[in-house]
């Protein structure tokens, strides 16, 4: 596995793949920290596409300033053994002032709208960055997919709508949620959690559960779905619910009645650590 550190080097790569025909180039962006979700999207990419690149970058524009930005893990080594173990050919570690020469407060990308929902409405200008890092990360790479986790669905959404709205020619590939066995979904922020958080956090898996169960059995008013999923909080009076919705996933404007493709997405606070865990109704 090759380590790339300049944005040249990456556009070279890639150059020199696609004049072959046939080659396919995935790229799996991540802020590293790399877990069983992240190796899920390098094995995605390796399973549809000849080429695979893994992007590791803890991207600054999308933390806000009294987010983890400082504190965020950082495990290089680890993250190279295990994007090489899943098949990556490269990996793509630039330094901030390789994407951002002009500082971060320079051009960006703004996804009006979704941006500022969900996770937007919490965390704003979170998404300008991402939509910013990620533009970034598909002109230089030029990928013909990008594989993202449905773990940020509101992401999804947002880099979708972004994709489309450029033009930009890289297929979005979304893998499903890889979870703990007992229901946790993985995330780098797991990390730091005490075991009692621990424990707490189980209540987002359990809650998005309870949803699906309610589904199944034919509840389809949004509103009292939500209120379910509100009652399964009540139990837990630490954890503390930063959003439980109910939207459409393309536009991620809340809906009256699930369908199938409705996003149920919950994020709460333990202690001081934010979680995010969903499903795709069916
Ligand atoms: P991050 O490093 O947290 O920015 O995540 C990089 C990518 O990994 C994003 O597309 C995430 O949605 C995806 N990802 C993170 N956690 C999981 C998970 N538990 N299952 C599947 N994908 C995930």
């Amino acid at each position: 596995m090759q380590i790339l550190r300049t944005v040249n080097e990456l556009r070279h790569w890639s150059r020199a793949l696609r004049s072959t025909p046939g080659n396919t180039i995935g790229l799996v962006p991540t802020m590293g920290a790399l877990h069983a979700g992240h190796a899920s999207l390098i094995r995605a990419a390796r399973a549809t596409c000849t080429h695979v690149a893994v992007s590791l970058f803890v991207n600054p524009t999308q933390f806000g300033p009294n987010e983890d930005y400082a504190r965020y893990p950082r495990s290089f080594d680890a993250d190279c053994a295990l994007a090489e173990r899943e098949g990556a050919d490269v990996l793509f570690a630039p330094d901030v002032d390789e994407l951002y020469p002009n500082g971060p407060e320079s051009t960006f990308v703004e996804v009006p709208g979704l941006a500022n929902r969900l996770d937007g409405a919490s965390r704003p200008g979170h998404f300008r960055g991402v939509a910013t890092v990620v533009a970034k990360l598909l002109i230089a790479a030029e990928p013909h997919r990008a594989i993202f986790g449905q773990k940020d669905a509101a992401q999804v959404a947002v880099l979708r709508r972004m994709v489309a709205d450029l033009r930009l020619a890289a297929e979005i590939v979304v893998c499903p949620i890889v979870r703990d066995p007992d229901g946790l979904a993985v995330s780098s922020r797991n990390a730091y959690l005490s075991s009692s958080g621990r424990a707490q956090a189980l209540t987002l898996s359990r809650t998005v559960g309870c949803i699906e169960s309610l589904v199944a059995h034919g509840e389809r008013r949004a509103g009292a779905l939500a209120a379910a999923a509100r009652q399964t909080f009540a139990a837990e009076p630490e954890v503390r619910i930063d959003y439980i919705v109910l939207v459409d996933w393309s536009t991620l404007l809340p809906v009256e009645t699930a369908v199938p493709g409705t996003l149920f997405a919950v994020a709460a606070y333990v202690g001081s650590t934010r979680l995010i865990d969903n499903t795709i109704l069916s």
